[in-house]
């Protein structure tokens, strides 16, 4: 059922602490934590506790867990104090975009310079 936690998910895994993360941020529908192979200085991952595949899946079926993950993203962005020099807020969608894990999840990125567009 959507939203269910799946037996198989690394990051349904990591919200039930059966896989160990470095959390920076829980809250009551949302858990963010560093990504284990950071892409910038400032590299955390925001995820929903309810699995979705993707962001926008998410969004359709729990928009308050959608609106949550960006409210996060933005209060880390301030805690890692990395608003000042811009930060990258991005939903990889779909494995041809670069998406690995099909758990709906923000990457929050910082701390360094950033091109556009994206490679
Ligand atoms: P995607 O490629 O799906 O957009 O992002 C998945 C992210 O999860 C990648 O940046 C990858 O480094 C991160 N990741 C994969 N496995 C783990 C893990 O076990 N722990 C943590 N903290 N991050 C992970």
């Amino acid at each position: 059922m959507a939203g269910e936690p799946q037996a198989d998910c690394l990051f349904c895994k990591i919200v039930a602490k059966e896989v160990p993360a470095t959390i920076v941020r829980e809250t009551e529908s949302a858990v963010a934590f560093r990504d284990i192979n950071p892409q910038a200085p400032t590299h955390v991952l925001v995820i929903p506790k309810v699995h979705y595949p993707d962001a926008a899946s998410l969004a359709a079926g729990e928009p308050g867990a959608a609106a949550e993950i960006l409210r996060v993203a933005g209060e880390v962005a301030a805690e890692e104090d990395v608003t000042g020099s811009g930060y990258r807020i991005v939903f990889n969608t779909g494995s041809g975009a670069g998406q690995t894990v099909f758990h709906a999840h923000a990457h929050l990125l910082g701390g360094r310079g950033f091109n556009w567009p994206p490679g």
